[in-house]
């Protein structure tokens, strides 16, 4: 049995005609799942019994479970999910003027072991099909539907290195980007890598409209090789090489995550080194608060020191937001609240 939600709008048509199915049957069936997003083959009224039999005797339709679920005061939410396996994952909603975002898990755990993080706490044990991506997805936008409202933007940046599962990442991201189905707008999703410098070149040359963005923490070799070990495979000239060859491809404009932490990456030098960096690229920083995480001793920069920081970059002509806090009161870090509910060793 698969699962249905692995299968892009190509590929369930492939299917279907590879079983001697009708190819507009297809069209039914994934608009059934997307549109109407309905959790049993036998609700797909219009496609005749020998097709919902088919489809009943190949695929299962993927549903979460709902193992704990945590609500900010800015509404932030956060649920913990469990796969069929027994693994345990997060997606969070988050809600923004801009419209109402989830970040999803693409990884059951992550080896990438960035010292400040949480998620890193548990290692990486296996990928997420496309099909628990997307199911996370459509969870939390049936939830919206009761109040009215829908997914409009979708970042994979919770648990895992989404490069380090790119096939299927793509994949999830060709499912919820298709106009027949949830229709996200290929501008409304993000994939967030630290740095995989072989996928992004792969990433480049597919010539979609996803946003890129990267991890990036530091200005300089020697301080990212501290705060994440991937740096040593990949270090900055090898990094910046391969983004400016995404960018020649895409002409489009690339985020750099850049999280402050207090005296290891918020003084002014580091600022100037950041600039000199970006120098030349169509490129954007986002300033992010850091969620702290009790085992690993790093600390938040304060709100001052903050903009303080902000305001060097604008002096060096960077271009940058300073974001504020979301679901601070809740276990918001990327893997905190699944961290909490596993046993660390
Ligand atoms: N592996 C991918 C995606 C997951 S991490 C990547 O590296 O981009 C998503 C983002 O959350 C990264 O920028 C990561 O550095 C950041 N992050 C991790 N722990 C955090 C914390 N405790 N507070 C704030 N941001 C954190």
């Amino acid at each position: 049995m698969k699962s249905i939600y692995d299968l892009t709008y190509e590929k369930l048509q492939i299917m279907f005609l590879e079983n001697s199915m009708k190819k507009y049957r297809s069209d039914q069936c994934f608009q059934w799942l997307y549109r109407k997003q309905i959790d049993s083959f036998d609700k797909m009224s219009d496609l005749g019994k020998e097709t919902i039999e088919w489809l009943k005797n190949n695929f299962y339709i993927e549903t979460l479970k709902l193992v704990d679920k945590q609500v900010a005061k800015d509404k932030t939410t956060k649920y913990l999910f469990e796969l069929s396996d027994g693994a345990l994952i997060e997606t969070v909603l988050m809600h923004y003027s801009f419209g109402k975002s989830v970040c999803i898990t693409s990884q059951v755990g992550c080896n990438m072991g960035f010292t400040f993080c949480a998620s890193g706490l548990l290692k990486k044990q296996r990928n997420l099909s496309s099909g628990e991506m997307v199911a996370q997805v459509l969870y939390v936008n049936k939830e919206l539907l009761k109040e009215d409202e829908r997914v409009r933007n979708v970042v994979i940046m919770g648990t895992g290195e989404p490069f380090d599962n790119y096939d299927n990442v793509i994949d999830f991201c060709k499912i919820i980007n298709h106009d027949k189905g949830l229709a996200i707008g290929a501008r409304k999703i993000t994939i967030s890598t630290c740095g995989i410098v072989p996928k992004i070149y792969d990433f480049s040359d597919e010539k979609v409209q996803y946003n890129l963005a990267i991890s990036l923490h530091a200005p300089n070799d020697e301080l990212r090789n501290k705060l994440m070990p991937i740096n040593k495979a990949y270090p900055l000239e090898e990094l910046f090489k391969a983004l400016r060859y995404y960018s020649e491809k895409n002409n489009r404009r690339l985020t750099f995550e850049y999280i402050l932490l207090k005296g290891v990456n918020d003084q002014e030098k580091h600022a100037v080194q950041l600039s000199k960096l970006l120098k030349g690229m169509n490129a954007f920083v986002n300033l992010i608060p850091y969620n702290q995480v009790d085992e690993h001793g790093f600390k938040s920069t304060d709100d001052k020191s903050a903009l303080r920081f902000y305001d060097w970059l604008m002096k060096n002509k960077v271009k940058a937001t300073l974001r504020t806090k979301h679901g601070d009161d809740i276990d918001a870090a990327c893997g905190q609240l699944r961290a909490k509910h596993e046993r660390i060793d």
